[in-house]
């Protein structure tokens, strides 16, 4: 993924908030500019015994309300403004979930998939080792993004806790094993149910009965899948980077994965219609959830989506020019700072488990998640509807003057 767009977009949406709460243009460029920025050459051998060269980041954005958080991606594309840009929305999503931490994000330019569990092991081990000083409990804590998983986080849990001792609160996302939490796996899908349900509940239109298309079948979509349908909704399509289908009763979830298992590709599941990944968002649904890639929504497509709400399971999934096309079409968009926080809180509470060395059963987690995120979603509902402003917007202004009054109080 690019993420380009999350530049202008974010840029935009953090300039709109400053004018509207009266903050000053050295507040703006606080916001927009990260706190700092690593970038470091990491040398492997490789399988075939050559030697190669990758090149990984970690930026940490701001740290007023506490820690840098974010995760750590492993994608071919991966480069420093995308960093960036993915460490300042991690600053605003953590504000606006109200969790004392603060935003952060990694990559490295490689391509996962065609790298072995050893080559991928040895580029994470390093990647540590060049980083160390920066990152931990304290400082920066990182997590599992796109091409990264427990296993990752697991090798950097090793790798740093042979330079400072057993440090499980210093990365999350973690095997259980190692330290992880209940609820992890499923939390920011289980979270887009939370969301989602909120703006029902305060729209006043069931759920039960509406319907869903969701792009991506990795671990957002999946589970956002799973907690939609668990509401009520059907989800009436779904797609993975090379096939989608279609099933209008609602898709059978088990049948697909097990299909995705086998086969690798979701094409040709029993019960199900193959059809064209291009014509998912030309689907009349009541709620879009994109969440595969950056920038999947863009005046290429805009004006054929046929959703009445676009719920952003990905980061940054909608480009600021169609943000601003789907807005004029009277489509509402449910922002990623808010419907994909449920990672996030998660890992914070991961962190918080291994500090105070505590073990939360998977009721308590799920309980705490849905108490802070639907405050959170109630939070930004409320303020859009008494200021007239776009969901985005509104979630902007709270996340933004909590990210103020914390460097106000460090006296800033
Ligand atoms: P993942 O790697 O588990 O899954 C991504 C899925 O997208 C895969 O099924 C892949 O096949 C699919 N995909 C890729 N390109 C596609 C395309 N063009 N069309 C349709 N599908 C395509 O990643 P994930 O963890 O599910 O993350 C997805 C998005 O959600 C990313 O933007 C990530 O930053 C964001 N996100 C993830 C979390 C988390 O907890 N995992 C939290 C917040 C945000």
């Amino acid at each position: 993924m690019t993420d380009s767009h999350a530049k202008s977009a974010y840029g935009q949406s953090v300039a709109d908030a400053c004018r509207r709460l009266g903050y000053s243009s050295t507040i703006e460029a606080l916001l927009t500019l990260a706190a700092l920025e690593i970038k470091v050459e990491i040398p492997i051998i490789r399988d075939n015994g050559e030697l190669a060269i990758f090149t990984g980041y970690r930026v940490q954005h701001q740290n007023a309300r506490g820690p840098c958080k974010g995760g750590l991606r492993y994608h071919p594309q991966v480069d420093i403004d995308d960093v960036r840009e993915l460490a300042s929305l991690m600053t605003m999503k953590t504000a606006l979930a109200g969790i004392p931490l603060g935003g952060g994000k990694g990559g490295i330019a490689c391509n996962p998939h065609e790298m072995s569990q050893r080559e991928l092991e040895m580029l994470t081990r390093k990647f540590v080792k060049r980083i160390h000083r920066e990152i931990g409990p304290n400082s920066d804590i990182m997590a599992p993004d796109v091409g990264t998983n427990a296993q990752t986080m697991g090798w950097i849990h090793s790798e740093y806790s042979s330079i400072y001792g057993h440090s499980p609160a210093a990365v999350t996302g973690k095997p259980l094993a190692l330290g992880g939490s209940l609820g992890r796996d499923k939390a920011t899908g289980f979270g887009i149910g939370i969301v989602v349900a909120e703006y029902a509940r305060h729209r006043n239109s069931p759920l039960e009965g509406a319907t869903a298309v969701i792009q991506g079948f990795g671990n957002v979509g999946f589970h956002a899948a799973q907690a939609l349908t668990a509401l009520g909704v059907k989800v009436v399509a779904i797609s993975d980077s090379r096939s989608a289908v279609r099933r209008d009763a609602g898709v059978d979830l088990a049948a697909l994965s097990a299909q995705k298992r086998s086969r690798g590709s979701l094409k040709d599941t029993d019960g199900h219609d193959s059809i064209d990944p291009e014509a998912l968002f030309e689907i009349d649904c009541d709620y879009l959830v994109p969440a595969a890639l950056g920038d999947a929504i863009h005046m290429g497509n805009a004006a054929r989506l046929a959703c009445r709400t676009v719920v952003e399971g990905a980061n940054a999934p909608v480009t600021a020019e169609a943000d601003a096309a789907l807005r004029e079409r009277g489509i509402a968009i449910i922002p990623d700072i808010l419907a994909n926080a449920g990672g996030v809180i998660v890992s914070y509470f991961e962190w918080v488990q291994n500090l105070q060395r505590q073990i939360w059963p998977l009721e308590q987690v799920d309980d705490e998640l849905t108490r802070i995120l639907g405050n959170a979603a109630r939070e930004v509902l409320d303020h859009a509807g008494e200021a007239g402003l776009d969901l985005r917007s509104a979630a902007f202004d709270i996340a933004i003057r909590r990210v103020k009054d914390a460097l106000d109080a460090t006296g800033i």
